[in-house]
């Protein structure tokens, strides 16, 4: 039992609900209607618990450390850190410090990338507990590393093992077209098709990526088209950027139901470019934002939604609100637990998050507004812009 009491904005199936004299209750870990009695908090904002729809495990501690494009930033930093990951000591330290930042930074519930070694699953959907994480050990086997590079059956009968063990929690992670080889994403597309499990991916994030995967494949259209055709499409699919898709990518993605994770603050940190917001809203494709660390500086979603309304400023209409749903029911959604969480209401898992507003919601103000106010006022020092969180009603910060 417990319960809250301060001003509420959350994303609601269709709309924005927004509450000044907002109270929150709960029992057994879900929302229920409120009676009230909640422990009353001033000059703060309460938002749904922060979902996180694409994020790298074991390249927390390398986060924002390095400014270069995508594949040399990859070869470089990124594989080397990776690799280090599969040592077990490594991988606990990291592990630890991953989920206190998550915590810290208001996120309960992640779409997480693990290594490329088949035990850094547990670390991902075991070791991150109480937060809500679906995830995988990390597919590749070519175009790497020898010390990453996995064993193509191997890779895919553990993969098996792993969504028997863990059911819809588990999630099929083949980094991306250049690193996985056509067997490796056709036994993907086969596990898809039997098994209740999602996956997650990267797509078009940068043009010499595009162009590696049109070498790679020329007997495909494209690069989205390359993962339609081993049957990675879908609902449960996630994939990460999508920058640089024509009209027929963005057609195909809106009609499989595909979701796209988007990650201003990396694109911005990789110089990827700045992925066009309006034209895949025009498409009815599905979006959610992340933080992609560890190409993205740091784990907070809020500095994600102020640079999301930064970059799409004048370009795309965009709004406070839509990037709180992005933030929350979107990213909760695109990780199969929108029936759960992303919304304050009765029914949902207790994932609560107050957000700290200089001066409290002002009279007369609207909720946005005063989200707007908290973003911009935080730059650079997220966590002091969190004042509470709570996971299933428990209280982690
Ligand atoms: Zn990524």
């Amino acid at each position: 039992m417990g319960g809250l009491r301060a001003p509420i904005l959350s994303p609601t199936g269709a709309g924005l609900f927004f509450e000044r004299d907002g109270a929150l209750s709960w029992a057994d870990g879900l929302l229920v209607p409120p009676d009230g009695a909640g422990e009353p908090m001033a000059d703060v904002l309460l938002i749904p618990g922060l979902v996180d729809a694409h994020v790298h495990l074991p390249q927390y501690r390398v986060r924002g450390r390095f400014q270069e494009a995508l594949l040399p930033w990859l070869r470089e930093h990124i594989w080397p850190e990776e690799a280090r990951f599969g040592e077990r000591a490594y991988r606990e330290g990291v592990t630890s410090e991953f989920r206190d930042g998550l915590i810290a930074a208001g996120t309960t519930a992640a779409l997480v990338y693990g290594a490329p070694s088949a035990d850094t699953a547990h670390a991902v959907l075991r070791d991150l507990a109480p937060l809500c994480i679906r995830g995988g050990d990390v597919l590749m086997d070519r175009n790497s590393p020898e010390d990453l590079l996995r064993d193509t059956e191997d890779a895919l009968e553990t993969s098996r093992q792993h969504a028997e063990g863990y059911g819809e929690r588990y999630v099929l992670t083949p980094r991306f077209a250049p690193t996985c080889s056509p067997r490796l994403m056709a036994g993907c597309g086969s596990i898809l098709a039997v098994r209740d499990v999602g996956l997650q991916t990267h797509l078009a994030e940068n043009l010499d990526e595009v162009a590696w995967v049109a070498e790679l494949h020329p007997d495909r259209r494209s690069y989205t088209d390359v993962y339609a055709h081993f049957g990675l499409l879908g609902p449960r699919s996630v994939f990460g950027h999508c920058i640089h898709l024509d009209d027929q990518d963005l057609q195909q993605l809106a009609d499989s139901g595909s979701w796209v994770a988007h990650c201003p603050t990396s694109n911005i940190a990789l110089g990827s470019g700045r992925m066009p917001l309006e034209r895949h809203l025009a498409a009815g494709v599905n979006v959610a934002l992340a933080t992609d660390v560890g190409a993205g500086p740091d784990l907070s979603m809020l500095d994600v939604m102020r640079s999301f309304l930064e970059v799409h400023e004048g370009a795309a209409e965009v709004s406070p609100g839509q990037a709180l749903r992005l933030a929350t029911l979107a990213g909760a959604r695109a990780m199969g637990e929108g029936s759960q969480r992303g919304v304050l209401l009765p029914g949902r898992a207790a994932d609560v998050v107050a957000v700290r507003i200089p001066g409290g919601v002002g009279r007369g103000e609207s909720g946005e507004a005063a989200l707007r106010r908290a973003l911009f006022a935080f730059e650079g020092r997220y966590e002091e812009a969190i004042a509470g969180v709570w996971v299933a009603g428990e209280r982690l910060r």
